[in-house]
């Protein structure tokens, strides 16, 4: 990973359905926390980092009563929660995104990112040679703060 020594200051995007809950197609529902997502977010948290929910389910305020009183119930505090992009996301997490490099429009891994084929994924990690946790460290660098250290569940 290129070096970068700027530490931008911003805020981190995270999906709600299919990325910190689980989503089982039932939009009136809010699913079981997705552990390794809500850990991670946890740990920003605590490390000083901005947090939003960015999720569709913004636009309406009785969905936003629902998910503060969710994010409650799971142990997070009151995070900001918005469907609006800015120029100080740093980054964003989300099922459903597939990253491209910079000006580049290629993408940075094969989009196997509906959750539909996890088999595939691993096995596009191994061929990289590099680990999750490698890369989500090289991310949090960039990003300026501690490296993740929780090994990926599985693979
Ligand atoms: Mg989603």
């Amino acid at each position: 990973m290129e070096q970068v020594t700027a530490k931008p200051q911003g805020w981190i995007g995270v999906d709600l359905d299919g990325t910190l809950a689980e989503y089982i197609g039932d939009m009136s529902y809010i699913g079981k926390p997705i552990l390794p997502m809500l850990n991670r977010v946890k740990k920003w948290i605590a490390n000083g980092r901005e947090v939003r929910i960015f999720t569709a389910r913004a636009g309406d305020e009785a969905s936003c009563e629902q998910i503060r009183i969710w994010l409650r119930n799971v142990g997070l505090p009151e995070l900001p929660i918005t469907n609006k992009k800015d120029f100080s996301m740093v980054a964003l997490w989300d099922d459903r995104a597939v990253q491209v490099i910079c000006n580049t429009g290629e993408v940075v891994m094969p989009p196997y990112n509906r959750g539909d084929n996890i088999q595939k994924t691993r096995e596009g990690w191994r061929a990289a040679g590099v680990s999750q946790e490698q890369f989500l460290a090289g991310v949090d660098q960039l990003l300026g703060g501690e490296p993740e250290r929780t090994p990926p569940a599985a693979g």
